[in-house]
């Protein structure tokens, strides 16, 4: 069954009071991990037992899946991509299968990744093919003498380094597809046909997934920073954008500076929200300037950022972010963030609401 998000935020701002946030920080030696699934008006009346359930899962099999490459003692960069495969075959989730469409019924995706330890980053936008976009831009980090590559151009880079390449009907889901038709009547806009090699409408079962309309306030988008045994820190983000945008349309994620930045002299950051905002305050550089030259603790560097400079442009969304000395923090001005975080000997801490810790 499909998941109505109930609208109380259609202008685009949510005018609502500071989430409780955290920061605290870790031994040295210890590794972390902070997710996030995206950020918006994600109320627990509308998402339902069911799709709380699913959502926390997802989370919960992605976090894990990071923590693991860094209990072996595995890189940042290991645990951000292995985190990500998780979100991005998980159909929940708007990144990879499960991507939302554009306009004209194609699913158009968009990664980045960082390493703190380097400043190395890699990019894809608009790619169709490559299963994994967040593997995609890592081979522009470490493959190419590029930082962002996009389009077919991106997607044939992949297909060149190796990597598992789908037809574009892979990433359909029908919950996306009908979350496309309901915001493209609501629009009078024209409903592009049904995708080839899909299948035939009324034969899969829609997962329970939020709705990510045009006004409905949510947006997916995955993301992660991590903190591993050597202190070294990386971001990653991957994301199908925003539905119904213009084909070719690139938002904030695959951004190096917007959705997406790691340094060792500063943070971590990877961003959710309605991406043209994070482009124009350039959020996730943004977050790491607060801490790399006006020495603030992390959790006021994100709530500086989300609560005053994006609200001041009327914009709406949430980060993730973690310092090489283990502090760790969220902030989000909207109701509701998918986020989990674990700290190497912890437990996972899980939030989707506002009023979670
Ligand atoms: N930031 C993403 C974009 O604008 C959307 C999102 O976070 O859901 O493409």
């Amino acid at each position: 069954m499909r998941i109505a998000i109930s609208i109380c935020a259609l202008m685009g701002l949510v005018a609502v009071s500071a989430p409780r946030t955290f920061a605290q920080e870790q031994p040295a030696h210890h590794w972390a991990i902070v997710v996030h699934g995206g950020a918006g008006v994600i109320e627990k009346s509308a998402l339902g037992p069911d799709g709380d359930k699913a959502y926390r899962a997802g989370l919960d099999r992605a976090i894990h899946a990071g923590a693991a490459v860094l209990d072996k003692g595995g890189s940042a960069l290991d645990a951000v991509e292995a985190t990500l495969h998780v979100l991005e075959e998980d159909p929940h989730f708007n990144a990879g299968k499960g991507a939302v469409f554009t306009r004209e019924g194609k699913n158009e995706m968009d990664a980045s990744i960082m390493d703190g330890a380097t400043l190395m980053a890699g990019a894809v936008a608009g790619v169709q093919r490559v299963h994994s976009p967040i593997s995609a831009a890592r081979a522009v980090m470490e493959k190419s003498p590029h930082v962002m590559i996009a389009g077919h151009g991106a997607d044939d880079f992949a297909a060149s380094v190796g990597l598992k390449m789908e037809e574009p009907s892979y990433f359909f889901t029908e919950s996306r597809w009908q979350g496309l038709v309901k915001q493209l009547k609501k629009q009078n806009m024209p409903i592009p046909p049904r995708p080839a090699g899909v299948p035939p409408a009324g034969e899969e079962i829609p997962v329970a997934v939020v709705d990510e309309s045009e006004g409905s306030g949510v947006h997916g988008t995955t993301g992660v920073v991590v903190r591993d045994r050597k202190g070294n820190i990386a971001a990653g983000t991957s994301t199908g954008g925003m539905q119904g945008k213009m084909p070719g349309r690139v938002g904030d994620s695959p951004i190096i500076g917007a959705g997406t930045y790691a340094s060792n002299k500063s943070c971590a950051v990877s961003g959710t929200g309605t991406g043209e905002y994070y482009i124009r305050l350039g959020v996730a550089r943004e977050v790491c300037n607060l801490v790399q030259y006006r020495h603030m603790k992390l959790q006021d560097a994100v709530d500086e950022v989300i609560h005053k400079e994006l609200e001041a442009l009327h914009g709406d969304g949430g980060v993730i972010a973690i310092t090489p000395d283990g502090q760790l923090a969220w902030s989000f001005n909207t109701p509701g963030m998918f986020r989990a975080r674990l700290v190497e000997g912890g437990q996972v801490q899980m939030g989707i609401y506002r009023d979670e810790p």
